[in-house]
């Protein structure tokens, strides 16, 4: 009961920084389908999500090319997508970009997350979620959703109990059909707005899924970087 207490007061405070926020948030517009092309000529479908005015966690994969280690070449965000010829709002415009892999020895999930940040406030089109950097005891056997595009723009919605599986992931039993790097969230009794604990970033052979946690780091980072404007 403690921590289910403690959970709910904790949101409430980091929930004060969305009050400005339209009333009505909607999970589907703050969750872009994104197209990425990279230098080495590779390209990737992924998602990310909207966790403040102008920043966008996703996966680090979908920023840098797993395969080559390769920086984006450019980046088509579309947000609420629909189909290929539909989504709530697209941004193609300039933005700044880091992740805490850059894949140059192979694929890794360990570090798989990376940051966006847009030059214009994205946010005041498309909502943001909120987002929480819980303890493992905090995080571990909680309920969680996780949302990815699928190739079609469809989106996927996985609701799940997950697991700690180390300092930097998370894990569940269950397949999404979707996308890497759409978010992994707690929407709990009495909490205003959905809280990101995690992306998503990988599923393996056994039918486990992987989210990367938002670690205090990462916040601090876009902190730094003017997310929170
Ligand atoms: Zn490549």
């Amino acid at each position: 009961m403690m921590k289910k207490i403690f959970a709910v007061v904790l949101c409430l405070l980091l929930a004060l920084p969305l009050a400005s926020q339209a009333a009505v948030f909607n999970t589907d517009h703050a969750t872009a389908f994104m197209s990425s092309r990279f230098n080495c000529g590779c390209t990737i479908d992924g998602s990310g999500a909207m966790i403040s005015r102008y920043g966008l966690v996703t996966a680090a994969h979908n920023l840098y090319c797993y395969q080559h280690g390769e920086k984006l070449k450019s980046c088509d965000f579309y947000f609420g997508a629909k189909s290929a010829n539909s989504c709530w709002y697209k941004y193609d415009g300039k933005f700044t970009y880091w992740t805490y892999e850059d894949f140059e020895n192979g694929y890794d999930s360990t570090n798989d997350i990376g940051v966006v940040i847009f030059d214009a406030p994205v946010g005041d089109e498309t909502g943001w979620f909120g987002y929480w950097v819980g303890s493992d005891r905090d995080l571990n056997e909680e309920y969680t959703h996780v949302l990815a595009y699928d190739q079609y723009r469809h989106m996927q919605d996985l609701f799940e109990i997950q697991y700690v599986y180390s300092s930097t992931e998370l894990y569940w039993q269950g397949w999404l059909g979707g996308t890497a790097g759409g978010p992994v969230y707690l929407w709990g009794e009495g909490m205003e707005y959905p809280m990101v604990v995690a992306v998503y970033t990988a599923a393996d052979n056994d039918g486990n899924g992987y989210g990367r946690r938002l670690t205090a780091d990462v916040i601090q980072d876009m902190r730094d970087h003017g997310a929170f404007r």
